[in-house]
């Protein structure tokens, strides 16, 4: 009998790992900006057409690609992020993986165009299902800008599941607050069939939330403040006679990466128990700074799930973080449920 096992190519490789880290047109917006946060970039533009079904256009002022590290960028594991595994215990960027620019090229359009402040001009790289078909200099501005078009042009089931551009709409604009949120200092703007959705200014942590969320959340937000050897919390929490009928914006962020936490949030609920009036929701913003040591990112492709060394003891810090804040502000129980 002959051996049957083969190596796949890259490019099916990389058309299966993309079934993993982008889901739908929201996941190439979330990578793309992630990269331009850590390109260190002031200002982030982001386009839509169509829900992103049709075109999804990310530009920002980073630091840009060299030639070469334009083409690399698009090979599988391929990073400037981290260099050896110990680096992984240490992570401060949102990328590591380098597997998001060669998931999106596996299975889109892709048009690169980049360009690093001592360069003189920069660089066009057009990909196509992994395929270069062009690389060439291109006179550019500082920075580096995306333009993905037919997404899962080869992968129909995929491109045949997506949902109507409501949906798939509201989902990139659920990335885009995931990272607006915690990166106040960074000019956001985004733009769906050119109309705008978001213009944020550069500006602080509480003013970003009312910027993406509307004036009336200010009055509800109290401030949380808590630094403890193990973590530093700080954020707002929602008065509970603000609390609604619907589940409120409720955000937890680690290092400045959005998450998910079922456990955690049960702690900031149970902080507010018996101050909510019944099956009401408050709003939540709680921004967490730890020693990346402790926390392990790498837990899905997507890392909107994170593992907590310590876990026990952070739940204790952040409920009572959170009831303390909500005492402070006069939060009592004999609140008239009524007004
Ligand atoms: P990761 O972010 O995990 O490193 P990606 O596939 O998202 O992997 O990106 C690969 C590499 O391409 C990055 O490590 C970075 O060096 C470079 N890169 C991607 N996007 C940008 C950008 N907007 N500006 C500058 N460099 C970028
Ligand atoms: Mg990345």
């Amino acid at each position: 009998m002959n051996d049957i096992i083969q190596l796949l190519p890259d490019s099916v490789a990389n058309q299966i790992a993309a079934g993993e880290v982008i889901q739908r047109p929201a996941s190439v917006v979330k990578e793309l900006v992630e990269n331009a946060l850590d390109a260190g970039a002031t200002e982030i533009i982001i386009h839509a057409k169509d829900a992103g079904k049709t075109l999804i256009q990310i530009s920002d002022n980073g630091c840009g690609m060299s030639p070469t590290d334009a083409r690399m960028a698009f090979e599988r594991h391929a990073t400037s992020k981290i260099n050896s595994a110990n680096d992984l215990f240490s992570i401060r960027t949102m990328g590591f993986r380098g597997e998001a620019l060669a998931s999106i090229a596996a299975i889109a359009d892709v048009e690169l165009k980049t360009k690093r402040v001592e360069d003189e001009v920069g660089t066009f790289i057009h990909i196509i299902g992994s395929e270069v078909k062009k690389q060439e200099p291109v006179a550019c501005t500082n920075g580096t800008g995306f333009s993905i078009k037919n997404l899962f042009f080869n992968v129909p089931a995929r491109r045949k599941f997506l949902k109507a551009n409501t949906t798939e709409l509201k989902h990139i604009i659920y990335e885009i607050q995931r990272i607006a949120i915690p990166n106040p200092e960074i000019k956001i703007s985004f733009y769906h069939n050119n109309s705008p959705l978001y213009e944020l200014p550069q500006t602080n942590y509480r003013k970003r939330i009312v910027d993406v969320f509307g004036k009336s959340i200010n009055q509800s937000l109290v401030p949380v403040k808590e630094d403890t050897s193990l973590i530093k919390i700080h954020g707002f929490v929602g008065q509970p006679k603000f609390a609604r009928k619907t589940v409120g914006e409720q955000f937890f962020f680690a290092n400045g990466r959005f998450m998910r936490h079922p456990y955690f949030h049960k702690a900031v609920m149970q902080a507010y128990e018996k101050l909510l009036p019944p099956d009401t929701f408050p709003s939540y913003f709680l921004f967490f700074e730890l020693d990346p040591g402790n926390i392990d990112i790498n837990v899905h492709p997507t890392k909107t799930e994170i593992k907590f060394e310590n876990d026990r003891a952070i739940w204790q810090i952040i409920h009572a973080a959170v009831r303390e804040s909500l005492g402070k502000h006069n939060v009592v129980p004999s609140i008239d449920f009524d007004q």
